[in-house]
């Protein structure tokens, strides 16, 4: 059994009954990082002296018979947008290179309160923008299942260090698919749950009203019990919800029997890769033949999507930044006065991704257009959320393709802003509705890469998905292992 494959849940038992120690656990990981990391560039930062002194103090506890937190001693990767306070956190952006955080965001304050073992800063796109962790302003990360190939993104680094070996799962940020889509690409669950479940507090925002932190795991199980650790209101958030969270753990049961599954005929449309369709649609047979209800439905707004998210997420992204002007936060590039010192800075320490989207955000926002655009994005967004209203009067869950293809190769689309942008079409609609949505592996592709089958929930009902996912794994009864990094075509890191 290979220590660096098992998910947290086996981890704990062996933690809990002294067959591993915290030390040895956070030593083989960095073992397999000295391995591994040089090939994948799934950090920004690791933070090794910090995890070697918290594991030591985990083991004292357990050599004290203390009760362990879920989490203690799992070695665990935070996307590089979350702040961690006093470890740099840039959001894999120049202008935030020498940004060190003086608070913990509250997901972070939570899993130290469980003992976690945080061993590193994820890389990621600039500022969450973009679906392939080429964006980032520091170096690309690399799929673990073919080094030629994205690892997906925004939240790439998260999804790449827990397929790879470099961590046991991760916190990823998710505004239009950045959680999904690369643990699809990847072969990992990817929960993004109900949009205001866990707090926002110090996450550096992209698109406030469609950011969501949640988790990236080897199964399902890790996935229920990452969620319990970080949700519950915040009161530094006002978006956080009230609602008491269930336990999460109670909805891992393998039954799906006469569960009402609806299968949106929008998500099959045109672009979507033949392999990906075929493996999705064989899933959702399965749940058939584990006796739940397979209907066709039809939400008509879909269409809108992306266009809507491509307005909503620059318009707020533009406001958002406008924060990062060399005087409070990051980097500055001095100029005669203060505005050009604001125009050095801006222009020189954000990447070209991060700039397109001001220049659309700030466009769409400006006097003239602002109704055409911003106002018309809005009024639409509220048509694809009723339309799911509608479908949840009818069926429990929407499954889906997580994205129209495999992870696609390094560089392919980079050229192409647009097509980069099309790769989110089937999960920016859930960010939209604020609903929450699971990614899970359904099968490899003839050239072995993974692919990831989306479900969709109530707003809230985070435990029907988590138990439909949770069943599909069980029947698949496929564990979770590491790939060799055997077709590496070179380093990762700069
Ligand atoms: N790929 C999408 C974008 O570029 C989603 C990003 C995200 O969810 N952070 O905006």
């Amino acid at each position: 059994m290979k220590i660096i494959e098992q998910p947290a849940h086996v981890l704990h038992d062996m933690l809990v009954k002294k067959e591993l120690s915290a030390k040895e656990l956070t030593d083989a990981f960095f073992a397999s990082i000295d391995k591994s990391e040089d090939t994948l560039g799934a950090f920004v930062t690791l933070m090794r002296g910090k995890a070697g002194k918290d594991a030591s103090i985990i083991d004292a506890k357990i050599a004290q018979g203390e009760e362990l937190p879920y989490f203690a001693g799992i070695p665990v990767a935070i996307k590089d947008n979350i702040c961690t306070k006093d470890v740099k956190t840039t959001a894999s952006s120049k202008i935030l290179e020498n940004f060190v955080p003086p608070y913990d965001a509250t997901v972070m304050t939570k899993l130290y309160d469980q003992n976690a073992v945080i061993i590193g800063k994820a890389n990621m796109d600039e500022f969450a923008m973009g679906g392939s962790t080429e964006h980032s302003a520091y170096h690309i990360t690399r799929n673990p299942h073919d080094l030629s190939r994205v690892p997906g993104g925004s939240s790439g680094g998260s999804a790449a260090a827990v397929a790879g070996g470099e961590a046991v799962c991760a916190l990823g940020s998710d505004t239009g698919g950045s959680i999904r889509q690369p643990s699809a690409y990847c072969g990992v669950v990817g929960l993004k749950p109900t949009y205001g479940r866990i707090s926002r507090y110090g996450l550096i925002a992209f698109a406030s009203s469609l950011d969501q932190i949640g988790p990236i795991t080897r199964d399902v199980t890790d996935a229920a019990y990452m969620l319990n650790a970080v949700c519950g209101h915040d009161k530094m958030d006002s978006t956080s919800l009230k609602e008491k969270a269930p336990d999460f753990t109670k909805a891992l049961v393998a039954d799906v029997k006469n569960l009402k599954i609806g299968v949106p005929k929008e998500y099959f449309a045109d672009g979507i890769d033949p392999q990906v369709e075929e493996k999705v649609r064989s899933a959702i047979k399965s749940f058939a033949e584990l006796g739940a209800k397979i209907t066709e439905i039809s939400l008509p707004h879909t269409k809108y999507a992306i266009a809507v998210y491509y307005i909503i997420a620059p318009a707020e992204a533009a406001t958002n930044l406008e924060r990062y002007d060399g005087v409070s936060y990051g980097v500055r590039v001095p100029g005669k006065d203060v505005p050009e010192m604001m125009i050095n800075t801006r222009s020189q320490k954000f990447g070209a991704e991060v700039k397109r989207r001001i220049m659309i955000g700030n466009y769409a926002l400006s006097a003239g257009y602002y109704d055409a655009y911003y106002l018309k994005a809005l009024k639409v967004r509220t048509l694809i959320s009723q339309d799911y209203v509608e479908a949840f009067n009818k069926v429990d869950v929407i499954m889906t393709p997580t994205a129209p293809t495999p992870a696609f190769k390094l560089n392919e689309l980079t050229g192409d802003p647009l097509k980069m942008y099309l790769q989110d079409i089937c999960t920016v609609p859930a960010n939209l509705a604020g609903l929450p949505a699971i990614s899970v592996p359904c099968g490899v592709n003839s050239q072995g890469l993974p692919i990831g089958l989306q479900i969709i929930g109530r707003a809230l009902d985070e435990e029907t998905l988590l138990r439909a996912a949770y069943t599909f794994e069980t029947a698949q009864g496929i564990p979770f292992a590491v790939p060799e990094l055997n077709n590496a075509e070179g380093g990762a890191s700069v």
